[in-house]
């Protein structure tokens, strides 16, 4: 395959689909640069099978010369007046909402989602940027604290909070541009420059994207993008210059880099894997709590953090529902991502297709029952390659492995629980804690619900809880690492206070 074709810098002028994007360059000092290495990895259209672009493993010289660049850039963007940062950020959202449609289809060709829920990813891109709008005037109300605390009657004492540096954003594959805009928008409005990291499975969204700060008119070296895998983020959270690490992804890779980064005492923010029980009571509303549950299970076949994990039926909920959900779930169309009658593409990868074939197994093999077999859809020809399941549905118990761990794919695991407390006892012996729901028709299970579950967001009636873009992402257990969340917290994560004392002869 020739590395130049059709070459790296042709990306300045991509904005649609393409057949194939070529050997990813990184974006540094705003502008796209090939990376200084002979290691690439094929990155995938999964509903086809075939590779659309070959990713660059980074070496430690391009994450020198991303570090280095965002901290020059640094210098001069943290002095500049706010107004003037609002003014970029502005126009960065005027120039997504312009684009929202074709990058949903990108998103939809490298991630496998419908073209709907790529969509949908750009307009949450978007409401992040409104959200931290209000970053400066959020920091104005904590900003000083002068006099109240006067060590002598000469003597002024203020707070000041200031940007810290470069923080390195490192981001999963199920959202690659959502989940970068969760914290750079933040992060640079309030005065500190980044280097984003996405995963290395689907990063041509991010890289196509990546340059509309550059058009908006971020100066050089603000926003920051390499390529690579474990090897790139080790040389990025090792370098002296970064000063702080937000981390979306799975909790075995959230554990290290936690680890690694308070070693090195820099700031962590790590948003982690789920398990997200939903409680289904008997008195649910029958036709939209089942509607809303088959979505939350299948849409982007089960590949989002939020994703309902299992499904615990109380009580008399199981001879009452079972049956509508299985022909509900029977009724989701299975299809290739960028056709408008598709309601759920493929999973992600390859390897992907095979971790949840093999946990299907496992579970069955233990005496799991199952109702409907997805690993026995056959796509059409056209997309034979592609790396489809079709909504698997089994009944388990609560201590298989199919009950407890993350299966981040297109499976509803089912068990009973035969009251209420029951359960909770279940949604809280999980060992995660990203979100739980409840269905029922009761304000006083729901209340209690929602005290008693040990998760950072609760639904009721909302198989998907997902905070909106103005507030914290919360997560306990093992779904969160580190004290501050982003968003409303950012002003806490991305500054820091300094007290200026001051005496006048
Ligand atoms: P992942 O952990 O495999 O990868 C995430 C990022 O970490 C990627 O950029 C990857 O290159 C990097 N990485 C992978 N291994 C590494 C290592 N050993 N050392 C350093 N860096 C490493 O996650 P994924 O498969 O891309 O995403 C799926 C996971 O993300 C799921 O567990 C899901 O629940 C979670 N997720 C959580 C949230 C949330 O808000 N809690 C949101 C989205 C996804």
């Amino acid at each position: 395959m020739e590395k130049n074709l059709p070459g790296v810098y042709a990306l300045d002028k991509i904005y649609t689909l393409q057949e194939f994007y070529g050997f990813l360059p990184n974006f540094i000092s705003n502008k796209y640069i090939e990376a200084d290495t002979d290691k690439f990895l094929d990155s995938y259209d999964p509903g086809k099978g075939i590779i659309i672009a070959k990713v660059p493993v980074s070496s430690a010289k391009d994450v020198d010369e991303a570090v280095g660049s965002a901290q020059e850039a640094f210098m001069k963007w943290s002095q500049l007046p706010v107004y003037e940062r609002l003014q970029y950020l502005l126009r960065l959202r005027e120039l997504l909402a312009q684009r929202r449609d074709e990058f949903g289809r990108i998103l939809a060709q490298n991630v496998g989602k419908t073209t709907r829920e790529g969509s949908m990813e750009v307009f949450r891109a978007i409401q992040s940027c409104d959200a931290a709008l209000g970053a400066p005037h959020l920091m104005a109300m904590t900003r000083k604290f002068m006099n109240i605390v006067r060590a002598m009657p000469e003597i002024d004492m203020e707070v000041v909070r200031e940007p810290l540096g470069v923080f390195a954003i490192i981001t999963p594959f199920n959202f690659p541009i959502m989940i970068p805009m969760w914290f750079i928008p933040w992060a640079i409005t309030l005065g500190n420059t980044v280097v984003v990291k996405p995963s290395e499975v689907d990063p041509v969204p991010t890289t196509v994207f990546i340059k509309l700060f550059k058009e908006a008119g971020y100066p050089e070296g603000v926003v920051n993008l390499i390529h690579g895998d474990a090897s790139t983020v080790k040389h990025l959270i090792a370098h002296k210059d970064v000063v702080g690490v937000t981390f979306v992804g799975s909790t075995a890779v959230a554990e290290k880099l936690y680890e690694e980064t308070a070693a090195r005492g820099k700031r962590f923010l790590g948003q982690a894997s789920a398990k997200n029980p939903i409680v289904l009571m008997p008195d649910a509303v029958t036709d939209q709590s089942i509607e809303n549950i088959v979505g939350g299970f299948f849409d982007m076949a089960g590949q989002r953090c939020l994703a309902p994990g299992l499904l615990i039926m109380v009580g008399e909920a199981y001879d009452k529902f079972l049956n509508k959900i299985l022909e509900r779930t029977k009724r989701v169309r299975v299809g290739y991502q960028l056709l408008d009658n598709t309601d759920m593409g493929p999973v992600i990868s390859a390897i992907a297709k095979k971790r949840i074939i093999d946990m299907v197994e496992r579970a069955i093999s233990q005496g799991d029952k199952i109702y409907i077999d997805g690993r026995e859809y056959k796509p059409p020809e056209e997309y034979k390659g592609g790396f489809y399941l079709g909504p698997t549905v089994l009944e388990t118990t609560p201590d298989t492995e199919m009950a407890q761990k993350e299966i981040f794919g297109p499976v509803m695991p089912i068990v009973r629980a035969s009251n209420f407390d029951e359960a909770i006892e279940i949604v809280n012996s999980r060992e995660y804690g990203n979100t739980a729901v409840i269905f029922t028709s009761s304000g006083k299970y729901a209340r209690e619900f929602a005290r008693r579950a040990v998760v950072g967001n609760v639904g009721i009636n909302i198989s998907v809880a997902q905070p909106d873009q103005f507030l914290p992402f919360p997560g306990r257990k093992k779904s969160f690492f580190g004290v501050l969340h982003g968003q409303v917290d950012a002003i806490d994560f991305f500054t820091d206070r300094k007290v200026i004392m001051q005496r006048w002869w």
